[in-house]
């Protein structure tokens, strides 16, 4: 099997088509390399590698050696250098680099192939013994951590100490000798801790390093990150050896990282930082701060220090030249890592850039007017789900703000919460309900899940590529970083600035788009949809086929949606018009009804009520369909919880709280979901549902006359929940329609309206054909009809769902993306049967899965006429329809 792909030179084996094989990293870097740019030579361990690492119970099959030696000589030949050669040693990094993007999720090792030999060699060959040495602490200390397994304070203290020794402040601050014998120390506490000296074969090294790598595929964070971005578990990670070049030779050496746009707000220009006599991680670990790439992003920031373009104009001219070719190249925006050794540009990688949601837009829009990609191109550049970042409010311009500290807007959003210094913490409050700000001098990958918890985050180190921003914005988190006169203290969970000290649990505001950091809670006010966001989603409502519809109940949430786009209401539940303080107690009243005749006097009191409800509705919805579900909970989330809830109902009632409590035992229900609901209900008392229609015709026919002159009609479409034989929906139907008949009647009006059921059992699914003779429309409860396919409670999934897509034994959890393999095979079925019988019948969608893009390409695939969901999904299944029908 071919394991190792070369690149360098001027040639490469493969190319950015080879992300599955080579990984992201390595096919970029090949296809750098094959069009020429300076990409220092190495190769490429497949990502086939990774899987057959792990079959093999982490081991490497005996052809893999052969190979890594080939790929080795093809470095030292274009290097003129030899590995482990004590004149001109060979210096690697060992890089991982799976098919998506992990950034900093997995390790790096770099300077792999130093000893107290080959340093020497290095010191004499370069004349610069301090340069050397600071590549060799840099080396035992990354392999130690990321190879040996030894924990990285160790080697940060022992550079404290040394740093203080000295009385200085900074890294570039040590000379020669200190870093010397800054190495004999790390090398002591090697030993001290494995027991045997820190490893001085190359080759050694450089398996060991290789080994690390595809074994960190499966650290814990690397798992998590996969889970939250939905990456499965079998694509593997590649290996990358490459020759070193260094960007810690001296000041005219430094090493940064670029975007060829503002990953930020999406602006045309480029935007990076650099670190002059630095190597890798020094920019993205937050060490130093890093110095501007562009003048007029410095200048913008109020830097003091030099920009790149100031500082090595003839390598920063060099450098944007590369950015203009691989953005045409690419044909998208870039994220660039580069170095220059002494004087010479080198590039590292290259990726399509991770951006906020703004910038996507931005980007997308722009790009397509530059005439670089084409508008459908442009509608499947935005992910869907980053959308609902610009959909949630931002802070109010005019509120009073108390700003306590200044940092760099490194990912929009505002976001308020209490302080939590720890990612532990954080997520421990957050599952409490808590709105949580997860403060930190930096973060590092360990802190993901805190950061997935919390609302926003905080950091007092770090530019806008540091570890806090990178996650941030790909997570979507607001963010501020480099908030330099925070002074935090993880022990003491305290934070300090400006004389006002700040305990854990005090709430702060910070607006990831200006970089300021608020005392307190600050208002909020609602997105403007305009510009950027208007033409894409028009370009994106122009290419799709499904409506988007919206699952709605109260003026308030059909305001929003219709402000989003919704087309209509696919799902407007009743039930939350009886929890109303004002109505429960009738609800109540009715429920412990013994008879008929009392229910239909608590009804009585609750008809102008609901009536109105509805009016409200169509009021807003004039124009549009508005479907509603007839009552569907089991009853029992109705009864009195407490003697003063009796004591109540008794009162209006007119009977004892002995025989109401009585008859409340009566009703109670082991398993309610699968209980008295549903149609159920409209069967055993149907005078509830004959009530509810009531409202419902009265309601539209009030706003249908309002309506008159402008032509708005009333769309009313009655939905019957949890039907399972063709039997119950068409005994529902005839109640509605003699109730329909009945108000007409009575106000001398007609209105049109549809009856439909939602098809959320198994059974009906099956029976589509027979239920279908009574329906107008289908709409598929798809988080009942997940619940009863699969047999699980969605209430208690959380406890082992987890481990059930962690095992691969399911890829998603179903209920967030529809399981297709089951409960989309039914859904498919019960549309084909209900065509069979009602080839007109309209078909749809209401469950969670709705705003799910990958539950929109399926609902596509299958035909449906609209999928309806939340009013803040409206635009993402606007945009997912349109890229379901591209
Ligand atoms: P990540 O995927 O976490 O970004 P990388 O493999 O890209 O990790 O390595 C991190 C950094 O290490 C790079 O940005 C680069 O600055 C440095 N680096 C990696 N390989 C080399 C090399 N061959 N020469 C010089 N620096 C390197
Ligand atoms: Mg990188
Ligand atoms: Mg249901």
């Amino acid at each position: 099997t071919k394991w190792v792909y070369k690149f360098g030179g001027g040639d490469a084996d493969g190319g950015t088509g080879d992300k599955n094989l080579l990984g992201g990293k390595g096919a970029n870097l090949a296809e750098m390399a094959g069009i020429g740019l300076p990409v220092p030579p190495g190769f490429t361990i497949t990502t086939e590698m990774c899987t057959r690492f792990y079959e093999l119970g982490e081991d490497f099959p005996d052809d893999l050696d052969a190979q890594v030696q080939a790929g080795m000589q093809h470095i030292e030949k274009i290097t003129g250098r030899r590995f482990g050669d004590t004149a001109a040693p060979l210096l690697v990094s060992v890089r991982s680099g799976a098919r998506a993007s992990m950034p900093g999720m997995m390790d790096t090792v770099l300077n792999l192939g130093l000893n107290d030999d080959t340093v020497a060699g290095l010191a004499a060959e370069s004349g610069d013994e301090r340069f050397a040495w600071d590549s060799y602490r840099r080396f035992i200390q990354m392999y130690s951590d990321v190879v040996l397994g030894l924990d990285h304070y160790l080697f940060e203290d022992a550079m404290e100490i040394a740093k203080e020794d000295k009385g200085v402040y900074l890294d570039t601050e040590l000379e020669a000798d200190d870093l010397k014998a800054l190495v004999a120390v790390y090398k002591e506490k090697v030993e001290e801790e494995l027991g045997r000296p820190f490893p001085q074969d190359p080759k050694d090294q450089l398996w060991g390093g290789i080994r690390a790598v595809f074994s960190s595929w499966n650290t814990e964070r690397a798992k998590v990150y996969r889970r939250l971005n939905n990456i499965p578990h079998d694509w593997g990670t590649a290996v990358n050896v490459q020759a070193m070049v260094f960007g810690n030779m001296g000041d005219t050496s430094a090493t940064g990282v670029a975007f060829t746009r503002d990953p930020s707000t999406g602006e045309n220009r480029y935007y990076g930082e650099f670190l002059i006599n630095a190597q890798g991680e020094d920019v993205v670990a937050g060490i130093r701060t890093p110095q501007y790439l562009t003048k007029a992003g410095k200048d913008a920031a109020g830097a003091d220090k030099p920009a790149m373009e100031e500082a090595m104009p003839e390598v920063y001219a060099q450098l944007a030249d590369t950015f203009a070719l691989l953005e045409k190249h690419y044909r998208d925006m870039q994220d660039i890592e580069f170095t220059v050794q002494e004087g010479t540009l080198w590039l590292l990688q290259t990726r399509n850039g991770k951006r906020t949601a703004p910038a996507a837009l931005k980007i997308a829009v722009d790009m397509a007017a530059e005439g670089l990609i084409t508008e459908e191109e442009a509608v499947c550049r935005v992910d869907p789900q980053a959308l609902d970042q610009l959909l949630h409010p931002t802070l109010d311009p005019d509120a009073k703000r108390d700003v306590i500290a200044t940092g760099l807007p490194a990912s929009p959003g505002a976001a308020s919460g209490i302080i939590a210094f720890t990612a532990d913490e954080a997520e421990r409050r957050a599952s409490l309900g808590e709105d949580v700000l997860l403060v930190r001098v930096e973060t590092s990958p360990e802190d993901i899940h805190g950061m997935h918890a919390a609302k926003g985050i905080l950091t007092a180190r770090g530019g806008m590529t540091s570890h806090a921003a990178v996650v941030a914005r790909g997570m979507g988190r607001p963010c501020v970083s480099g908030a330099g006169s925070l002074s935090i203290d993880r022990q003491t969970k305290e934070m300090t600035v400006g004389g006002r000290t700040f305990k854990e649990g005090d709430r702060l505001t910070i607006d990831g788009g200006t970089g300021e950091v608020m005392a307190g809670e600050v208002a909020t006010v609602q997105p403007v949809l305009a510009g950027d966001f208007g033409t894409l989603m028009d370009w994106a409502d122009k290419k799709r086929r499904m409506r988007v519809r919206t699952n709605a109940e109260t003026p308030a949430e059909c305001h929003t949606a219709r402000e989003f786009g919704a087309e209509g209401i696919g799902l407007c539940r009743t039930e939350h018009m009886f929890f109303e303080a004002d109505r429960i107690t009738a609800v109540r009243e009715m429920i412990l009804s013994e008879d008929e005749s009392d229910r239909r006097k608590a009804l009585a009191k609750l008809l102008p009520s609901q009536r109105s409800d509805f009016e409200e509705i169509f009021r807003v919805m004039a124009g549009l369909p508005v479907t509603v579900r007839l009552l569907d909970p089991p009853l029992h989330e109705f009864m009195p919880q407490s003697d003063a809830d009796f004591d109540e109902v008794a009162r209006a009632s007119g009977f004892s709280v002995e025989r109401l409590k009585r008859r409340a035992s009566e009703l109670h229900e082991f398993n309610p979901m699968l209980g008295h609901r549903g149609c159920r209900l409209g069967i055993t008392y149907p005078e509830i549902y004959e009530m509810q229609a009531r409202a419902i015709f009265e309601a539209a026919l009030t706003v249908a006359e309002e309506n008159d002159g402008d032509g708005d009609t009333v769309l009313p479409e009655i939905m019957v929940p949890l039907v399972m034989t063709a039997g119950e929906l068409s005994t529902i139907r005839a109640l509605v329609e003699r109730t329909a008949d009945a108000v007409f009647q009575e106000r001398g009006r007609r209105i049109a309206y549809l009856v439909g059921t939602m098809i959320e059992l198994p059974r009906a699914a099956l029976k589509a054909h027979e239920i279908a003779a009574h329906a107008e429309f289908f709409s598929f409860g798809t988080n009942d009809l997940t619940q009863t396919t699969l047999g699980i409670s969605r209430d208690d999934a959380g406890r082992f769902l987890g481990d059930y897509v962690d095992k691969g034994l399911l890829a998603r959890d179903p209920f967030v993306s529809i399981d297709e393999g089951g409960v989309g095979e039914l859904v498919a079925l019960a549309a084909e049967r209900g065509r069979s019988t009602a080839p007109e019948i309209k078909l749809g969608i209401c469950g969670e899965h709705g705003g799910d893009p990958d539950s929109v390409a399926f609902c596509e695939k299958t035909g449906l006429a609209y999928v309806s969901c939340s009013p803040y999904r409206v635009p993402i299944a606007r945009l997912a329809a349109a890229q379901a029908a591209l």
